[in-house]
């Protein structure tokens, strides 16, 4: 049976779906979070079924924090020993200038991206601390590292997530708490379908014309990092595929 314990938020889905199963065959039981109920179902009866991994499912919106504290705060004593959280949960909700952009979009994306984030930590970093010993890998992005337009609030969003990830990699640091941000370029999960809200024509045109990276890239990304010796923290890792340059810059034939 898998030894160690990872929580990932928002598993239902691309990266974070892809991160549990790549875990369950490298040693992790895993708590998975996310609100469609019956798709964690699916995962983890996948999971357990495929491998030596026990699986715990935490049914919560992440935007609000009540159900995160009472799902996190529900967990067996044994499941709160959390060796990695993966705060994964996010998405980008439209795709439009400060003028005119929905502001119902933008408080979506600051209270999942941003608050959710924070809300997880709050409740899991002080058992690691507790214990002396964790990881927290935070998913940032490319609008982490640069802004363009009609995105001013998801590149808010992954800019708080950078910005907060620096400042908990120097305060969990004397806890032997390892923080990284793991900032991907274009990913062709359902990220693009959920930004504009379900059209499958313009999620498509996201990733037209070039190879995009895939989940999996992210997933043993993931893996590297936490398994690398006890004296390395990797801080900060930007993974673009090859024919994105920058948030705006792409080859597509
Ligand atoms: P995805 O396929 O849409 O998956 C997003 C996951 O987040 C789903 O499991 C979803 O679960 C969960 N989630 C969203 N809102 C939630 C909420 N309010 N409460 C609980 N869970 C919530 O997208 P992805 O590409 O895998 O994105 C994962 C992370 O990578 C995000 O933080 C995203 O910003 C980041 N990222 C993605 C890309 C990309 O190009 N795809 C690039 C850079 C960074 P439910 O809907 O079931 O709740």
């Amino acid at each position: 049976m898998n030894q160690k314990i990872a929580l990932i938020t928002g598993a239902t889905a691309g990266i974070g779906r892809e991160t549990a199963f790549l875990l369950a065959q490298n040693n992790y039981n895993l708590i998975l979070t996310g609100r469609r109920k019956e798709r964690l179902e699916l995962v983890k009866m996948q999971l357990e079924s495929n491998y030596n991994c026990k699986v715990q499912l935490l049914n919560f919106d992440i935007k609000k924090r009540k159900e995160v504290e009472t799902a996190l705060l529900s967990l067996p004593e044994e499941w709160k020993a959390i060796d990695v959280l993966i705060n994964n949960a996010g998405l980008a909700a439209g795709l439009g200038p400060v003028n005119s952009a929905d502001m119902d979009d933008w408080e979506n994306m600051i209270d999942t991206n941003v608050k959710g984030l924070l809300y997880t930590t709050r409740i899991i970093s002080p058992w690691m601390v507790e214990r002396q010993s964790g990881h927290i890998i935070n998913l940032s992005s490319i609008a982490g590292k640069e802004a363009y337009p009609n995105g001013s609030v998801y590149c808010g969003t992954k800019h708080a997530v950078a910005a907060i990830t620096k400042a908990m990699r120097i305060e969990l640091m004397p806890s032997g708490i390892k923080v990284t941000a793991i900032a991907p370029g274009a990913v062709e999960t359902e990220f693009s379908l959920v930004r504009f809200r379900g059209d499958q024509e313009k999620a498509a045109q996201v990733y037209k014309g070039f190879t995009p990276l895939q989940a999996k890239d992210i997933a043993e990304t993931i893996l590297f990092v936490i398994t690398r010796p006890a004296h390395v923290n990797i801080d900060d890792l930007l993974i673009m595929p090859i024919n994105q340059a920058s948030a705006r810059d792409f080859n597509r034939v």
